[in-house]
């Protein structure tokens, strides 16, 4: 399986690691990071995940706007999306929407 991770915060990581080490494994620790430096990123975008934050317009009523990039939505089309169509933010559909206070 792969796993990707944040590579800047693993190398923070592995200089504090190599700081605590001998001179000889501090050599080990800076090629490893020169090699994690050189590595081409992978093809991935983070996933993003919002909700449904219902907002009122006095025309249309009770809309809802997406938390992640603020892309409003009719309430009939929102229950068959698990995405946010402008963003692709992660959504749970009629199940993600904010309660209203
Ligand atoms: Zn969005």
């Amino acid at each position: 399986m792969d796993k990707y991770v944040d590579v800047g915060t693993f190398m923070t990581g592995l200089s504090i690691l190599g700081d605590k080490m001998s001179e000889n494994g501090k050599v080990v620790i800076d090629q490893v990071i020169e090699m994690l430096n050189d590595f081409e990123a992978a093809d991935v975008k983070p996933v993003v995940y919002g909700e449904w934050v219902p907002i009122y317009d006095e025309h249309l009523g009770t809309l809802y706007k997406c938390s992640a990039c603020s892309f409003i939505r009719d309430p009939y089309i929102l229950k068959e999306e698990t995405y946010c169509a402008c963003c692709g933010a992660y959504m749970n559909g009629a199940d993600n929407l904010r309660k209203s206070t």
